[in-house]
This record gives structure tokens, sequence and C-alpha cells, in this order.
């Protein structure tokens, strides 16, 4: 049988032979096929990432670029059967990549707002805003070196950006999300802590069971949990962060953060006003226990963020 005529499928008694497959995709060995599709590395739009980022509604969202034409690998069908080492052999095109990263993005809960913020983005603030602010290049440095480090270590630390309010904690927080999705493939949740803490009560008391509502926060791979101590803390809401925090320890799976508290234990300092958001006096430790802050200080390297309040640079 030439290699032409080996069938897709196992034959079945009586049917008819298949027809020969003619065309790019035709069964031919996976060498001699085209490449899949891919992105255009002078694209403007997705600079070669294959991504184009919009906001829809409250949520950003990801598409495949326009620059990426039809795939001749795969007919755009996804599905490429070829002859690898004279065996035939079915599989998924590579250039499903950049859809899979897409739905990844779309699926992660990243404000709209955000829809555009990435490292590019971030530094391009720096360089406008404040001539490259070396306490903000500095935090830029250590994030590449913790990104730098990931998949390379058994087991992947968390990062905890911590610093005054307008350093831009939240764009580098999704920055961050945004580059384990796009590069890595990573599923990954972003939250805002006063709306995961919503959500968890409206779970509750919508009926769902504890576990319908902390298992997904605890089986994510990457949890991003932003404005982390934000907020008033009643003792239902410590309780159910100290779970999220502690199941998502004990599997060793990775939680990101950001914060305007200092990274450090319990004072015991009391707020002017609880629902207040930048009580300088308090810690992370007062905001959200001793406990919970223990453990992210074991899962998380915490990097601060000083540098220019950009809020208030842009107003000027
Ligand atoms: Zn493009
Ligand atoms: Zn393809």
């Amino acid at each position: 049988m030439s290699r032409f005529q080996l069938p897709l499928t196992p034959s079945v008694a009586g049917a008819q032979p298949p027809a020969p497959v003619k065309g790019a995709t035709g069964l031919v060995r996976i060498e001699d096929l085209p490449p899949a599709a891919s992105p255009q590395h002078s694209c403007d739009i997705c600079k070669g990432d294959g991504l184009a980022f919009s906001a829809q509604g409250e949520v950003a969202h990801a598409k495949p670029c326009d620059c990426i034409r039809p795939c001749e690998r795969c007919l755009d069908t996804g599905t490429v059967t070829a002859i690898v080492d004279g065996t035939v052999r079915t599989g998924r095109c590579r250039c499903r990549r950049v859809h899979d990263r897409s739905r990844l993005y779309s699926a992660a809960g990243i404000p709209g707002r955000y829809a555009q913020a990435s490292f590019a983005t971030y530094s391009q603030g720096i360089l406008l805003h404040s001539r490259n602010d070396p306490a903000s290049m500095k935090c830029l440095t250590e994030m590449s070196g913790w990104l730098g480090r990931w998949g390379k270590e058994h087991e992947n630390r968390g990062l905890v950006l911590h610093g005054a309010v307008g350093r831009g904690k939240t764009h580098l927080l999704v920055a961050v999300v945004r580059n384990l999705i796009v590069r890595h493939g990573i599923r990954a949740r972003f939250v805002e802590f006063t709306r995961l803490l919503g959500q968890l009560k409206a779970g509750y008391s919508e009926g769902k069971s504890g576990a319908m509502v902390i298992d997904p926060l605890v089986e994510v791979p990457v949890l991003a949990i932003d404005e982390l101590g934000k907020g008033r803390m009643t003792d239902w809401e410590l309780t159910v962060i100290d779970e999220v925090i502690s199941r998502r320890y004990n599997a060793m799976a990775c939680t990101l953060g950001s914060t305007n508290f200092a990274p450090a234990r319990a004072t015991g300092a009391t707020p002017v006003n609880a629902a207040a958001v930048n009580i300088t006096a308090q810690t992370l430790g007062d905001r959200v226990g001793d406990r919970v802050y223990s453990r992210l200080e074991e899962m998380c390297d915490f990097v601060e963020l000083a540098g220019p309040d950009f809020r208030s640079i842009q107003r000027r």
C-alpha cells in the first residue's frame, strides 16, 4: 500500500475503501506538510503574540489576531493527519495554540479597563511619566526574574506586589497573569479581593455548598488576588480567605496578589475606619490575620513597587 492510500480510520468489513486523500493535509510525511499558520512578528496589533485584546463590558477578552492567515497545514480544521515514523498519526495542529490561549485569557476575569495592560505598556508608562524611575525599573527587573524562573523550579512560587496606592500594582499584576497565559498557556484567574468575598457570599446565599464556592478558587493553577486586605473584614470573610489560602498552600498552587498594606505580621493597630482602603498603620497581617499572612510569606516572593504615583502624575 502506498503512503497515499493508508486509511484514516480502521476499515469496517464491507465498507468502501477510503478514497485517496488529496491536498495539503493528505497523508504525507509530517515533515513534508506546510507550516502551521502563525502570527506576523511585524504586526502592530499583536507584536507577534497572535492575540488582539479588547474590553467587552467589565471583562477583558482576547481573540486571534487578524494577521494570522488561514492555516495551510490543517486547512483550519485544527487537526492534522500525517505519517510519523511510518505510522499514520492524527493530532492537533499547532495553529490552535493561539485559539486556546485566547480562550484562557477571556476566561481569566481580567477587568475590561486593563485589557491593554502588559509589561510593555507598564514600561512605556514609566518612560513617559517618570523618566526611567529607578524604583519602578527595579521592580520590573525583579518581576522579569520571577517570570524567567517560571516552570524551571519544582514548585512555582507565588508573588505579592506591595506598595502605596497609585503605583500601578494592578497593571503589573494583570501583566503577570497575561504573560503566564500568553507565553506559557497557564489557566489563571484574576479577582479583586472585595469582589471575591462578594462572589463567595452570593454563592452561599444562592444555596451553593462551600465546596462549590471555594473549589474553583483552589483548583485553578494560578489565582491572582488584587487588593489583598481591602474592605471590611468580617470573621466569616476571614474564615473563607483562610480556607482558600490554606488549601492552595497545601496543594502548592501558585498564588499571586497585590496589596496596599505593608507585608508584616499583625501589629494590633486598629483602623480609623474599617472600610477605608489606605490605612498605613495596619499591616497585611492585621488585615488578613497572621495565619494567612504567614502562609503567603511561605508561598510567595514579596516585591515592593515604590516609584512615583502615576495617578497624581497623570493629573498634573
Ligand atoms: Zn497580529
Ligand atoms: Zn492549523
